[in-house]
């Protein structure tokens, strides 16, 4: 054991019953997308592997972030089928919504991923889970502190950091005099808040938006940049800024957050908003909701891990730093996922961990370059976006050709009722190969992914014109996107 760590006092402070070093081939820290896969392929390996979790094995994915969302997001849209059924012709007698068994649904089902994540990881002999808060306390050596108060001393030669990020805080005045929700707390709310502000207008926001709407609150989202969805094409961004907006959704764009207070009607959020973009609605700039919640982004939880211990770089931001192969700047200590910037999704997450072990165990030489971006918000209709956006294309100069189709034209849509949304695709105009994809529509994910295999296996656009595709699927809807070129 190195002399003259923190934890020795540390231990001496907490009342230390157990104090093991234990020496592994690879250390985890993190139970999360990339951390579980890569355990279990380097445990097939035959390497000796420690997982080091402080809360839930399955990370923010299963836990907080996709399971959770999706699963309550599926009773929101029941709620707003069943509020337009009389459209279909099927006569209800109205409907009440019961919060306590929405999030009863949505544990059971995060319940049940947490639980199959934990036999995956419980069922190869040569992995151990250590429950508890790890930190560097060396080069290659880490520390947990478990709940009992307990340390042990873990080291490895190669260290695998898979710690996530958690919900960053904005430094709002009189955000601390308030009780605001943040994604992980508002997962856990008994009540349909009666009107939601949301500080913050990307895609957690969006969801949470639309989910709550549809659950029966008055909802507004506050977003400060002067575009709605700035990364996203205008007429796709527009295009679902109205939809929201039909559903009911107060949007305000441009709008700066300077102040949060408590007033007897609830929150009160100010806002400065340019000349031009004020809405007439918001009293002086400012609106009071019964509940706020932050939705501004996520920081990665590195500072927390004493990277410094390890002589790990972060960026300006808080990340990682890691080149292509997600290395850090200490030859044997990678990172993955959410913690090392870059887009943060679970698809990434995942892809990073097979990155890794390729290189590592198959002699491979794979890179996260070149990765295309591919991701879906899932709103109702859903985003589902690929590669390039137009805007994107357009700046690198690229000689492109714009195919795009409002989703009421779907024979599909108008037969279920899902006639909302807009589709678009760019097409590099000298080969014929589609560069990138948004399908703003029911299934949209889905469209994207037929559309991502066409650019993978570079499929031109002019053959998925004249393909044929089962009627009436979503899909045969991109013989006549193409067929608009
Ligand atoms: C509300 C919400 C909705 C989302 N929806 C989607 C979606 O629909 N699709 C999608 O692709 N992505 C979505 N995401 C993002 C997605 O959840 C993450 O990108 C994904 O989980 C990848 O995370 P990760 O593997 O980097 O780490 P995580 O899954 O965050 O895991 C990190 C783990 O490390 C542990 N940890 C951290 N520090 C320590 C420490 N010091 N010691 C021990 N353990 C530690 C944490 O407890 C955590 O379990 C959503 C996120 C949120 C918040």
């Amino acid at each position: 054991m190195k002399q003259g760590h923190g934890y020795c006092n540390m231990a001496s402070a907490v009342n230390v019953k157990i104090h093991a070093m234990t020496k592994y081939d690879a250390i985890i820290i993190g139970s999360g997308q990339a951390g579980n896969p890569l355990a279990k392929k380097l445990a097939g390996a035959g390497w000796k592997v420690a997982v080091i979790e402080r809360k839930w094995v399955g990370g923010t994915c299963i836990n907080t972030g996709c399971t959770p969302t999706k699963t309550m997001i599926a009773s929101g849209r029941i709620a707003y089928l069943v509020k337009r059924s009389r459209d279909f012709g099927i006569h209800l007698d109205g409907y009440a919504v019961n919060m306590e068994d929405v999030i009863r649904r949505k544990n059971a089902v995060v319940l049940s991923f947490r639980e199959s994540t934990m036999k995956g990881l419980l069922q190869p002999a040569n992995i151990k889970i250590e429950f508890g808060n790890a930190v560097f306390t060396g080069e290659k050596e880490v520390t947990v502190t478990k709940e009992d108060g307990s340390l042990s001393t873990l080291t490895a030669n190669h260290i695998f950091i898979n710690a996530g990020a958690s919900p960053a805080i904005p430094a709002i005045p009189g955000l601390d005099t308030v009780n605001y929700l943040t994604s992980d707390t508002i997962l856990d709310l008994l009540e349909v808040p009666r009107h939601l502000v949301i500080i913050g207008g990307s895609y957690i926001a969006l969801e949470f938006g639309q989910l709550y709407r549809r659950l029966g609150s008055e909802v507004t989202v506050i977003e400060s940049n002067a575009h709605f969805l700035s990364k996203e094409d205008e007429d796709i961004a527009s295009e679902l800024k109205k939809i929201l907006e039909d559903d009911g959704i107060k949007i305000l764009i441009n709008a700066r957050v300077s102040q949060v207070s408590s007033n007897p009607e609830g929150i009160r959020v100010d806002c400065t908003m340019p000349p031009g973009s004020y809405a007439p609605e918001i009293a002086a700039h400012s609106v009071t909701g019964s509940h706020l919640l932050l939705a501004t982004g996520r920081s990665p939880n590195a500072t927390a891990l004493n990277p410094g211990a390890a002589g790990i770089h972060l960026d300006e931001h808080g990340f990682i730093t890691v080149n292509d192969r997600l290395e850090t700047n200490i030859p044997g200590i990678y990172a993955l996922g959410d913690v090392k910037g870059g887009a943060q999704f679970t698809h990434i997450s995942y892809n990073d961990h097979l990155v890794v072990y390729k290189n590592l165990v198959e002699n491979g030489n794979e890179s996260i370059a070149g990765r295309l971006p591919v991701y879906c918000l899932f709103t109702d209709p859903e985003l589902g976006r690929i590669g390039l956006t137009e805007k994107e294309a357009r700046a690198k100069g690229i000689h492109i050709k714009i195919a795009t189709m409002p989703a009421a034209w779907i024979a599909r849509a108008s037969e279920t009722g899902e006639t909302r949304g807009l589709l678009k695709a760019i097409v590099d105009a000298d080969n014929k190969k589609i560069i990138g994809a948004a399908m703003l529509s029911t299934g949209g994910g889905e469209l994207m992914s037929i559309l991502q295999m066409a650019m993978m296996g570079g499929v031109t656009y002019d053959r998925i014109r004249d393909m044929v595709f089962a009627h009436p699927t979503f899909a045969e809807c991109l013989n006549n996107l193409f067929g608009s070129l």
